[in-house]
């Protein structure tokens, strides 16, 4: 066999199917024809490989079209015993070679990477034996003189060392949370005690994470397992809560949960000591594989879109001798890590667990895991943790700004956590005019009871920012009510008044008390947070709308203009562009000349010429104050002369509402605990700082109110730096290019 192929990209699912992998794919064989490489797609995982023909194809623009909302993969996957031979994987060579293809990314597990980690080792070999038995030519051979690859990592159990995020996990936990959410509520009803049972093989992650979202009583996770007699301590913890108001018991089981001595504990054994101690109505429900189903959620179709996106730019860059790189999510970024070295640790955390050596297993799942199995431990339990102060400090908590799903989630975690740290939690009803009037009540563990799964905002929430003439009243309010300590979890005008607050401390001394906000807006548009809470329930909601929107206008010639919310950032537009497959967008940060819309139309006239059935175009509410929506499609309508008709669709409130997605509320929890830890120390240590929190390349920081203005643009109510620009190039590689034709995005 002689071949004188354009080298090409080769691309593959492998091991158990997760949501996102096909927006993987997607974004490998766009990213590749952008670059001008040419991709196959290898059918079936390594079963594809090693049976060749039909299983190897070239895929172009159109082939990875509408593919973005579906589960599963629609390249299939496998699990191949011929490959794990050498015989096996010899094939697989030769089959390749076919093709001219000696660069792989490969999606899957660490079984997966393993595999094509050992195929690229032995690759020079298998070609020699290949020239041996005739099978290939030696100029064949020496064309392709190594296999680079790129591992993805796609696997619902977020197990992987190297990676935040796998492909899947983050849709997955929105199987489990509505699962959760729907069963608390019929066991609300019957106040019934209910043992859910969890994916993830040796990693404790959905458990965890679910666990904390959906509001649950007990977790079970292998690496951490429950000290001696924790079927009392459970018991009693669980009781504990029903006195002090709670109406249903969940309990959240990883399906690789064990005791201390390795041995597994079973979804029905908890179910068993609870029914005998408890004497409570207890079922059981194993989610199995629909946590593995559905749709992915926007995070997934993202995060799975930027991580293919860069495998292909490894891969072109990659040499004979290049060490071969896992590419996934590190604090919130797209990084690469040495692809074998994060198999072997992943394999080592299993092998940890094991050998009972849970401390390590613990410790390389890393810190914030560890942070965040504390912080439920914490919240889970009625009773505090140390014993109250002769005096309680007393902490309140308002919102401000506008409305953001998980606002209610953080108001919860902060009631439980600052109740367990010994104060006395404040809720402040109607935001800062709720604080004028003296609207402030005491918060018990049992009346933030079911927040955590709630949208709106049970606080109440407003825009108003006090006036300097409304700030005496609010230092009295401070003081009639003796708050010590502030929380104000909310966006652009939380943040104002908490800063004017700030700087008006000289005058009015009250203002003198350690202070700090928590940022929730869908916008996501506060300083020194690369995510706010609410965004990511926003997105999602976007996302569902672009899809049935996308659905409804396949039976027309049709281009959409969809408005987004997000004020003067267009975070929401880009997101969901990128989340939903979007030609163009529309960004406040850009703005919209007249020559961009001109350039719009012609390409849009020219893509429905060509065939196209479908142009979506996003714009962000702000992108320009005078091209509205409402001119734009009257624009794009008139200069299509007929070709194709235009609607427009303003998703409105939709944005707001609905209940925070499992990302918003681990979110909310994790910051909401830093806040209390925050006013806990500053309160210990007789200082009284104002501060915000926030992510900053995926680590909580506290950054001080003071400085707060240098780090935004007031004008525009925007942070200076916004990191999500960065994402645009992306954006534009998976727009179809001008010469290309067919459907869809
Ligand atoms: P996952 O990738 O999800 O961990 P598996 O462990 O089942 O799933 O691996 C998927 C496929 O990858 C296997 O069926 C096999 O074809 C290949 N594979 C896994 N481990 C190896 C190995 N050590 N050597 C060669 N191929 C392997």
């Amino acid at each position: 066999m002689a071949c004188n192929l354009p080298t090409s990209i080769g691309v593959l699912t492998s091991g158990g199917d997760a949501q996102g992998m096909n927006a993987a794919v997607r974004a490998v064989v766009r990213s590749a024809l952008h670059q001008g490489a040419a991709v196959h797609a290898i059918y079936e995982g390594y079963q594809g490989m090693v049976d060749g023909g039909e299983r190897i194809r070239a895929l172009s623009w159109e082939d990875v079209g509408s593919i973005l909302h579906r589960g599963g993969t629609v390249i299939g996957t496998a699990r191949c015993p011929a490959f794990r031979e050498r015989e096996g994987r010899l094939t697989a060579a030769r089959n390749l070679l076919r093709h001219g293809i000696d660069r792989l990314v490969v999606i899957g597990g660490d079984g997966s990477l393993t595999g094509a980690n050992l195929f690229r080792q032995e690759w020079p070999g298998l070609l020699a034996e290949l020239v041996q038995r005739g099978e290939i030519d030696a100029q064949t051979a020496q064309q392709h003189p190594a296999l680079m690859i790129a591992g993805l990592v796609g696997s619902i159990d977020n197990d992987m060392v190297g990676t935040d995020m796998t492909i899947g996990a983050d849709s997955a936990l929105h199987r489990i949370v509505e699962a959760i959410d729907a069963i608390t509520s019929t066991a609300a009803s019957h106040q019934r005690t209910f043992v859910i049972e969890v994916m993830g093989r040796h990693c404790g992650y959905l458990a965890l994470m679910s666990a904390i979202a959906g509001g649950s009583d007990y977790v079970l996770i292998p690496e951490s397992p429950p000290s001696q007699d924790w079927e009392q301590k459970m018991c009693d913890l669980l009781r504990n809560g029903r006195a002090a108001g709670r109406r249903d018991s969940i309990v959240v089981v990883a399906e690789g949960a064990q005791d201390r001595q390795g041995k597994p504990i079973t979804s029905d054994y908890v179910r068993q000591v609870l029914q005998d101690r408890l004497g409570e109505d207890t079922r059981v429900t194993i989610l199995g594989h629909v946590q593995r189903g559905g749709t992915p959620g926007a995070f997934d179709r993202c995060m799975s879109t930027l991580v293919g996106h860069a495998a292909v730019q490894e891969l072109l860059a990659a040499t004979a001798d290049s060490e071969p790189q896992m590419i996934g999510m590190r604090y919130n970024r797209v990084g690469r890590a040495p692809l074998m070295q994060c198999v072997e640790q992943t394999q080592a955390v299993a092998r940890m667990i094991a050998e009972q050596n849970y401390a390590k297993a613990m410790e390389l799942r890393g810190s914030s895991f560890t942070e965040m199995f504390e912080t439920f431990k914490a919240m889970a339990s009625a009773l505090p943790s140390v014993m109250p102060p002769a005096r309680p400090r007393r902490l309140a908590i308002l919102h401000g700004g506008g409305l953001a799903p998980g606002m209610n989630t953080a108001a919860r975690a902060a009631v439980r956590l600052g109740l367990d740290r010994g104060h006395t939690m404040l809720g402040v009803h109607g935001s800062f005019e709720g604080l004028l009037d003296g609207r402030i009540e005491e918060l018990s563990w049992g009346d933030v009871e079911g927040w955590t799964a709630m949208g709106g905002a049970e606080l109440g929430t407003s825009r108003h920012v006090p006036s300097i003439e409304q700030l005496y009243t609010v230092a009295r309010a401070l003081e009639t009510h003796d708050i010590d300590g502030l929380l104000i979890i909310g966006g652009w005008t939380a943040y104002k008044a908490a800063h004017l607050l700030y700087t008006e401390r000289e005058r009015y001394p009250a203002f003198k008390i350690p202070m700090i906000c928590l940022p929730a807006s869908i916008d996501n548009n506060l300083p020194r947070s690369e995510l706010s809470i609410g965004a990511d329930t926003a997105l999602n909601a976007i996302v569902h709308g672009l899809d049935r929107i996308k659905q409804s206008a396949m039976a027309a010639r049709r281009c959409f203009v969809v408005e987004v919310m997000g004020r003067n950032c267009g975070y929401l537009a880009l997101m969901s562009g990128l989340a939903s497959g979007a030609e163009r967008i529309y960004l406040p940060e850009e703005g919209v000349r007249l020559k961009d819309l001109q350039a719009d139309v012609e390409r849009m006239i020219e893509g429905f010429r060509g065939g196209r059935r479908f142009y979506l175009t996003i714009r962000s509410e702000r992108a320009n104050a005078q091209y509205t929506t409402d001119f734009m499609r009257r624009l794009f309508e008139e200069e299509g002369e007929g070709l194709f008709d235009v609607r427009q669709s303003i998703l409105g409130h939709v944005q707001q509402g609905g209940n925070p997605s499992p990302f918003d509320r681990v979110l909310a929890t994790r910051l909401a605990a830093h806040c209390i830890d925050f006013l806990t120390g500053e309160l210990q240590r007789g200082s009284a700082t104002g501060a915000y929190i926030g992510l900053v390349e995926g680590k909580v920081t506290i950054s001080p109110l003071k400085q707060m203005l240098d780090v935004v643009d007031l004008d525009h109510r925007r942070p200076l730096e916004q990191w999500w620009l960065d994402l645009r190039p992306v954006m534009q590689a998976m727009a179809r290019p001008a010469a290309e034709t067919p459907d869809s995005a």
